[in-house]
Parts: structure tokens; C-alpha cells; sequence
């Protein structure tokens, strides 16, 4: 059998009896938008995740969105974030009509570059003209959060909030606290294949604040006061399906588990394979869930190409960084911008993760890559 980049079916093995009940309460009740599986779910994470609120909704990419809107964030103003993430991070903030300041990354976590950041918060707070700084949104990319207290220093100085888009970092530590739990506002997704993963599109909201709570829940709903036909605000249909929140209720009770293989299957790759190629670099404060373990090779097509006459499945997070997106083509940015973001994009790739790879089947991708 072809080994899976990532394998949910025997993660499914292990909860299927979990998930066949609970589907089973929810097909009796029939409540399938906002049941109560949905409020425990919330009850769950945020409990997990260290804080007074969650908000589930639709998507990580409706999670990243609709704290901005609680915000009002919209024409002229700015947000700094990443050039090396999945687009939707700055996607959100175009949909709103602000602007994306990208800011290159540290050349060992990824991770958006504090020192840097500081150099472009101080360019637009001297520039005015520029547009009005509103925010920060880091991004804990392959599962690794990135470094919050000296971003923090820096929000904190200029007035400036911070949304975390953890959703590649689920369960990630920093110094002790969970991801979703920094700064003002925390993001995830469930997409299937993030560390937490649901069987559909699902995502969720961390926040400490009542008054964001209450207007992310408006949000949520259609900008809902009172009802859902009394309208105090403009939102969106946020909603996780309640077959969804069964769903990840049932993954919680593995979780933990789950991230520590994660962290076994990361230890050996790394130690087999770092004498010939660049693996990951975990801060000392961080504990990652390695929603994706990623190396760099001098050629990737040729390391690559190993792994693929081997059958062995690998992808590249990411080639091309957003500022070089036509999607932002606005944003004028262009080669040689942010350097580092380019020659991650150049080099990077990754192998196949997830809790259940067995060392039989890390050994045959390892000895594929080590040729
Ligand atoms: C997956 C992802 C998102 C979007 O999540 P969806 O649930 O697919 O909408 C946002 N940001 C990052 C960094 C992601 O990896």
C-alpha cells in the first residue's frame, strides 16, 4: 500500500465507535445547525485552549475574517502579516478593503521576523500617508506558533492589536500556553488536514473580551441582535455544522496523544535526515504539532523526484509568497522584496505527517531521501 501523506483513515479506526454515537444522538435529535454538540464543542476548546471564549464557525478562513470586521477594519487601513502563509491571511484583509503590509520572516522558524516588523510598524508610523496601522496578524506556520512577546512589545507600543492565525498550530505551545490564546484574538481551522481536523470545512474563534464575543456571535449569524431577524450589524452565515462539532468532540479525546506522535514521528525524520538536508528549527520556548514537517534541499525537484519514484507523496508549502500573488498584484510588490520568503519558497518541501506513520514506512522515505 502507497504510504498517505497524511492518513485520517486510521485515526478513524481508533474513534469510530466515539463518532458512530455521537452521530447517531445527533440523527435522533435533528438539531443540524447550531445543536447543542456545537456550545459543548465551544465549552471544549476553549477550556483546552485557556480561555473564557470560543466562537466556532465555518471555517479558518471566516475565523481570520470575522474578527476583522468586528474591528472595522476597511479602506486605508493597514495590517501587517507574513508573505510565506496560505493566502487566505491576507486574503481577509483584501475582502475588507484594507491593506496588506508584508513583513519577511525569520530564516530558521518561518515565523514573521519581530526585528522586521518593528522596522515596518516605525516606516509607517513616520509615513502617515501611508495608510493607518491597525493590526497584526502572525502566523504559526508547519504548527509552530511564532514569537508572541516580542510581537506583543511591539503591538502594545504602537497601539496596534494582534489576531493569531494559528491554523496550522492547534494545541502548539509558547512557553507553557496554548496556541489561539495570543494576543487579542486566535484563529483556527479544521480543515481535514490540520492537526484538528473535521470531515468538512470548520474553523474557530479564541477570545477573552465579551464585547467581541458578543459581536463575533452577531457576526456569525447575520449581524443577528435580539434574532436572527433583527439585524444590528452586517455579518455572514459563520456557521460550523453540528455534525462537525461531533465530529472534532470525538477527535478531543485523542488529541493530546495524537500531537505527542506527531512530535516522535518529527524527532526521527529529523535525526535521520539532517546531516544532508535543512529540518525544521522548534524555538526552545515551542512545542509544534507539525501540521506539516518541512525541509529544505539545494535541489527540491531532484529530492523530490526521489521520493516520487518511490511512490512516496510530498508537496511544497509554499511556492510562490503572496506578495508575488497576482491576487495582490495592488500591493505592487515584486521579486527580491522580501528575500528570505523567496528563497524559503525556492527550497522547501514536505514529507508525508501525521500521527499513525509507522517507523517501517519512515524508514522507506528517509532511505529515498537519503540516496
Ligand atoms: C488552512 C489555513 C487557513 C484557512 O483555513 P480554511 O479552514 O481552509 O479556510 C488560513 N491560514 C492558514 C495559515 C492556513 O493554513
Amino acid at each position: 500500500m502507497a504510504i498517505p501523506f497524511i492518513d485520517l483513515k486510521t485515526q478513524q479506526k481508533r474513534i469510530r465507535t466515539s463518532i458512530d454515537q455521537r452521530l447517531a444522538k445527533l440523527l435522533e435529535h435533528g438539531s443540524y445547525i447550531m445543536g447543542p454538540e456545537v456550545g459543548e464543542l465551544e465549552k471544549t476548546l476553549a477550556a483546552y485552549v485557556g480561555v473564557k471564549h470560543c466562537v466556532s464557525c465555518s471555517s479558518g478562513t471566516d475565523a481570520l475574517l470575522m474578527p476583522l470586521m468586528t474591528y472595522g477594519i476597511g479602506a486605508g487601513d493597514v495590517v501587517f502579516t507574513s508573505p510565506f502563509t496560505f493566502i487566505a491571511t491576507a486574503e481577509v484583509v483584501a475582502l475588507l478593503h484594507a491593506k496588506t503590509a508584508f513583513v519577511d520572516i525569520n530564516e530558521r522558524t518561518y515565523n514573521i521576523d519581530p526585528s522586521k516588523l518593528d522596522d515596518a510598524v516605525k516606516k509607517y508610523a513616520a509615513n502617515p500617508s501611508l495608510g493607518k496601522m491597525r493590526g497584526i496578524i502572525p502566523v504559526d506556520l508547519f504548527g509552530q506558533t511564532a514569537d508572541y512577546d516580542a510581537i506583543q512589545t511591539i503591538a502594545t507600543k504602537y497601539g496596534l492589536w494582534v489576531m493569531e492565525d494559528a491554523a496550522q498550530a492547534f494545541g502548539a505551545t509558547y512557553k507553557g500556553k496554548k496556541s489561539c490564546s495570543f494576543g487579542n484574538v486566535g484563529a483556527t481551522s479544521f480543515f481535514p488536514a490540520k492537526p484538528l481536523g473535521c470531515y468538512g470545512d470548520g474553523g474557530a474563534i479564541f477570545c477573552n473580551d465579551d464585547e467581541m464575543h458578543k459581536a463575533l456571535v452577531s457576526i456569525r449569524v447575520h449581524g443577528q441582535g435580539e434574532d436572527k431577524y433583527n439585524n444590528v450589524r452586517v455579518g455572514i452565515n459563520g456557521r460550523i455544522d453540528t455534525m462537525q462539532a461531533a465530529i472534532l468532540l470525538a477527535k478531543m479525546e485523542i488529541f493530546d496523544e495524537e500531537i505527542g506522535l506527531r512530535n516522535q514521528v518529527a524527532d526521527r525524520y529529523s535525526k535521520a535526515l539532517q546531516s544532508k538536508y535543512v529540518t525544521p528549527f522548534v524555538a526552545k520556548d515551542c512545542v509544534s504539532v507539525w501540521a506539516q514537517y518541512s525541509i529544505l534541499a539545494e535541489n527540491r525537484a531532484e529530492a523530490m523526484g526521489k521520493l516520487k519514484a518511490n511512490n512516496i507523496p510530498s508537496a511544497v508549502y509554499y511556492p510562490k509568497p503572496l506578495h508575488l500573488q497576482d491576487a495582490f498584484r495592488d500591493l505592487g510588490g515584486k521579486k527580491g522584496d522580501f528575500p528570505i520568503s523567496e528563497r524559503i519558497a525556492e527550497k522547501i518541501f514536505s514529507l508525508p505527517m501525521h500521527p499513525y506513520l509507522t517507523t517501517d514506512d519512515q524508514t522507506m522515505i528517509v532511505n529515498a531521501l537519503m540516496q
